[in-house]
């Protein structure tokens, strides 16, 4: 950098006198020089390595070595430095020739005056071309970094003309098998789905209307090279009046694969999987929305067939014959009754529609008969023939709210074999039998905590990173007679139906926790609550008093629910779940995808734990929609802060699955079944034990 005043001159010259000279006019001048005489191309290049000049002056007939030498010397070392030849003689071949290659000036000998203003301009130049030189390269370096940026960018990005043209593509579009600049210029009719152009065109007239910084988000199926469609989520920003872009920016990342588990997902809760036919939320609803229109209408009625015998058909010719005979079934119904009407599978053996204008109760009567009498009929399997004497119950529904209600009336109707309030018809005497029988085992599970039949078993839960013990959950079992244990599915709908649930969970409540106490490792327990349990205004405060009884820590306490209990009310659920957790206790959410599930639901839920179905790691194997809902539910869970188990574990294969997918926790019998209070004590205990070893040295 140049001081005021002063200036590093090297001097290229070998005659002593004439770069005396120099000094002198230099000093003249009134500049502070420091300044070295070189004669040799070694010396120069010495002087060179050695320090900074800021200018370099030389003559132009040197022995051995001439000015242009020097010139290219100095050029190679400092694009920038000012060099100024002089001599006495030169031709002007030689002269241009040196202007050429980056001699700043060239002054004679004879008029040595010209030497001062020359250098003094030179300074000045150099000075400002370095500058310019530097801000130019920050600018190319900057621009490479963003070029690099952008073609690097996993997700498409292009910049379009208010048209829709792409007048710019990033290499990214290559996963669509599509070079860039085959897109370059092309209207999206091209490759954009015919359904989507329509909203991209307005989305972005309208983008363009509002004018500059303002952006939208638009979803657009794109056709890759080998017709696949592709769902990009296009992020289009108006840069129109950003000078540097002039163009909408276009952002946008492939989502075919979240598309595609949220589908699987919203198939699965709403469809059985088994017939295709609407499962029972999706009935629900739709019987729901028939009654909302029909209203003021009287005469809606929800009829609930149950052919118990397909569960027979299914035992003796196998699960395909009972599809197969329920979907004839369904067939056969929707001869008889009048379309538009949702038939839907809503329990095992279930099928449930809603009549729309059903009449009198003597129409209804009329027209259960032609349904009967069309579903005795015999149906062939497998060669034989086989009657599936379907059970019939009926309510009227007059109220969109009530059609669950109306559902459950008619299912508890049909169980327990009565005319209830609603109209009703029983269709087989063996049915009344049935109906007896579960009368029967509703009074001995009343019964069963006094009797002492009640136990619970514990299931380890593990931590996938080392296989450490986690928790575990306690699962309740009824020994009704001396020898047997009935497992929950055999007991727990009739529990909730006959309004037993309520005790019976606290009785769960408190021995789980009673249990916990006696652990010696510090491993949670979880608990299962039935949505009943789940709504009942005291949980709260039981839980509260529950954790106090038995001093242990709520941390270490997890409460399960499915998803039923977040469906009815889902306000009312939110507020449940912080009450609880503002006592300190962890809550999951249980049996994830087999309901209602949707991704987006569940956001709105703060949940510590999202527990996945086991009906899908056993699918996730063989079934690729399966398996995406998986990873993508894990990946999910994990963006909302909570924590995966895995449930039904049962092969090396499935753990390592999950391990890879960074599941955090897995239950199932590869790590043990439900097992007693006792076994589960000394597992702890053996934990406990093994954890507080020293290291085994190394021999
Ligand atoms: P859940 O909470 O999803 O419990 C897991 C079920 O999967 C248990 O069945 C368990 O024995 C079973 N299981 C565990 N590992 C495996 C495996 O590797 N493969 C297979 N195929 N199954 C495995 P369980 O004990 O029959 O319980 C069934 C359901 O009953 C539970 O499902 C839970 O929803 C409910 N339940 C259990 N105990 C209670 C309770 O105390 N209160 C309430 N309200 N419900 C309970
Ligand atoms: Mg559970
Ligand atoms: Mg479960």
């Amino acid at each position: 950098m140049l001081e005021a005043g002063h200036i590093a001159v090297l001097v290229v010259e070998d005659v002593p006198d004439d770069a005396e000279l120099l000094f002198r006019l230099l000093h003249r001048g009134g500049y502070d020089v420091d300044s070295e005489v070189v004669s040799t191309a070694d010396e120069m290049r010495e002087a060179l390595d050695r320090r900074r000049w800021d200018v370099v002056v030389s003559d132009y007939q040197l022995s051995g070595f001439d000015g242009l030498d020097a010139l290219r010397m100095a050029k190679q070392r400092d694009e920038d430095l000012p060099f100024i030849l002089y001599s006495g003689v030169i031709g002007e071949e030689d002269a241009v020739r040196a202007l050429h290659e980056g001699a700043a000036d060239f002054v004679s000998k004879q008029r040595m005056a010209r030497l001062l203003p020359a250098i003094e301009r030179e300074l000045r130049e150099s000075e400002d071309r370095r500058r310019k030189r530097e801000a130019e390269r920050a600018l190319e370096i900057e621009q490479e970094r963003f070029r690099l940026l952008v073609e690097n960018e996993g997700d498409l990005i292009m910049l379009l003309d208010p048209s829709g043209m792409p007048t710019y593509v990033s290499p990214a579009s290559r996963r669509l098998g599509r070079d860039p600049s085959s897109l370059l210029g092309e209207g999206f009719e091209r490759f954009v789905h015919p359904d989507d152009v329509r909203t991209l065109r307005e989305g972005l007239r309208s983008l363009v209307e509002q004018g500059s910084g303002t952006s939208a988000t638009i979803q657009a199926r794109v056709r890759r090279a080998d017709g696949e469609w592709r769902v990009l989520e296009m992020t289009l920003t108006n840069l129109l009046e950003v000078p540097a872009i002039a163009a909408v920016l276009a952002i946008a990342p492939d989502v075919t694969q979240r598309e595609r588990a949220e589908e699987a997902l919203l198939r699965n809760a709403f469809y059985d999987t088994g017939t295709g036919l609407p499962n029972r939320a999706s009935f629900l609803q739709r019987a729901s929305a028939a009654v909302e229109r029909l209203k003021g209408r009287s005469g809606c009625v929800l009829l609930v067939l149950e052919c118990e015998r397909i569960g027979l058909v299914s035992e003796v010719y196998g699960r395909d014959a009972a599809r197969q005979v329920l979907n004839e079934a369904v067939e056969a119904l929707r001869e008889v009754v009048p379309a538009p009407c949702v038939i839907a599978r809503v329990g095992a053996n279930e099928l449930a529609f809603l009549l729309e204008d059903a009449g009198g109760d003597e129409e209804l009567s009329r027209r259960v008969e032609g349904l009967r009498r069309r579903l005795d009929a015999p149906f062939a399997v497998d060669g034989e023939t086989v009657h599936i004497t379907p059970a019939i119950a009926a309510a009227y529904v007059d109220e969109s709210s009530k059609v669950e209600g109306a559902l459950r009336d008619a299912e508890v109707a049909l169980r327990s074999g009565e005319n209830g309030r609603t109209s009703l018809e029983i269709a087989n005497r063996s049915m009344r039998g049935e109906a007896l029988e579960r009368l029967r085992m509703e009074e001995e599970l009343r019964r069963a905590e006094e009797a002492e039949q009640l136990r619970l078993r514990f299931q380890p839960v593990v931590r996938v990173s080392d296989g450490s013990l986690e928790s575990a959950e306690a699962l309740v079992r009824w020994s009704r007679a001396p020898g047997s244990l009935l497992l929950p599915g055999d007991f727990i709908p009739l529990a909730e139906q006959a309004g037993i649930i309520g005790s019976l969970g606290r009785w769960v409540l408190a021995s789980a926790l009673e249990a916990r106490a006696g652990w010696q490792r510090d491993v949670g327990v979880s608990v299962n609550l039935s949505t009943q349990q789940f709504r009942d205004p005291v949980l709260v405060s039981e839980v509260a008093a529950e954790l106090g009884r038995t001093g242990v820590d709520p941390g270490s306490l997890t409460l399960e629910l499915t998803e039923s209990a977040l469906l009815d009310k889902p306000e009312l659920a939110l507020v449940i779940i912080r009450n609880l957790k503002a006592l300190g206790v962890r809550i999951a959410l249980d049996d994830f995808g087999t309901g209602y599930s949707s991704l987006s639901y569940i956001r709105r839920f703060p949940f510590d734990l999202l527990k996945i179905d086991l009906s899908f790691t056993r699918d996730a194997a063989a079934d690729p929609d399966a398996a995406s809902i998986v990873t993508h539910t894990i990946l999910l869970a994990h963006d909302l802060g909570m924590e995966v188990v895995a449930e039904g574990v049962e092969t090396e294969e499935q753990l390592r699955f999950y391990r890879l997918h960074r599941c955090d926790y897995v239950q199932g019998y590869l790590f043990g079944p439900p097992e007693m209070s006792d076994a589960f004590v000394r597992r702890t205990r053996e934990e406990a034990e093994r954890r507080s070893e020293p290291p085994t040295p190394r021999s």
